[in-house]
């Protein structure tokens, strides 16, 4: 804990113990740790500042969507009892690699995805392939929300087996042409990707 820590705590508790505003040190006239004028203060900060957080918070989920999706993926399995492995379980890195095989498009339906609300039908969401094994990283590809929610993959993974439609992937990966920047590059490799919530990674 540095200095400026110990001592803001040291204030803090010296403030509640002496019945003073733990924000301005003024006797309280509340029972709650902070005045009334502050808490008035700061109410108005609030509203005057919520589309600013809310932005903020926004962004910053976005920025960090591939974390989000491994988190939900663990309560989700957790929750339908779905034996979760950590060292075959779905990874950001994963994701991201997947994002960029997949050429940022919908394996089912060719849509391009976006990652600002992935609730939209165009939002990225991952699939599990076989539905009685959780989120482990063969069994995992990205789709849109839409096609997610309608199980599209049901009708057009049938008969395949999930490396069959891993080489489908990367058959057609091959095929796309690769842009100039990524030449030499290879695509397997786990390289970190900056957020670039527009552009096709
Ligand atoms: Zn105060
Ligand atoms: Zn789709």
């Amino acid at each position: 804990m540095c200095h400026l820590d110990t001592y803001c705590k040291s204030t803090y508790t010296r403030r509640i113990a002496n019945n003073e505003c733990v924000r301005c040190g003024a006797q309280n006239d509340s029972s709650l740790r902070k005045c009334t004028k502050c808490r008035g203060l700061e109410s108005i900060w609030r509203k005057n500042t919520r589309d600013r957080r809310r932005d903020q918070e926004r962004r910053y989920k976005q920025s960090i969507y591939d974390q989000r999706i491994c988190c939900h993926s663990r309560d989700s399995d957790t929750k339908m009892n779905r034996p979760v492995v950590e060292h075959s379980y779905i990874t950001p890195s994963r994701i991201r690699m997947l994002r960029r095989l997949q050429r940022n498009k919908c394996l089912y339906c060719n849509q391009t995805l976006q990652v600002l609300n992935r609730r939209q039908p165009d939002g990225l969401t991952v699939e599990r392939l076989r539905n009685y094994l959780p989120h482990n990283s063969d069994n995992v590809i990205l789709c849109c929300h839409q096609c997610n929610v309608r199980r599209i993959g049901n009708k057009k993974n049938i008969g395949k087996t999930n490396l069959q439609i891993f080489y489908d992937i990367w058959c057609k990966y091959k095929l796309s042409g690769v842009p100039t920047r990524e030449k030499k590059m290879d695509p397997l490799q786990r390289e970190p990707l900056r957020f670039q919530p527009d552009i096709i990674v």
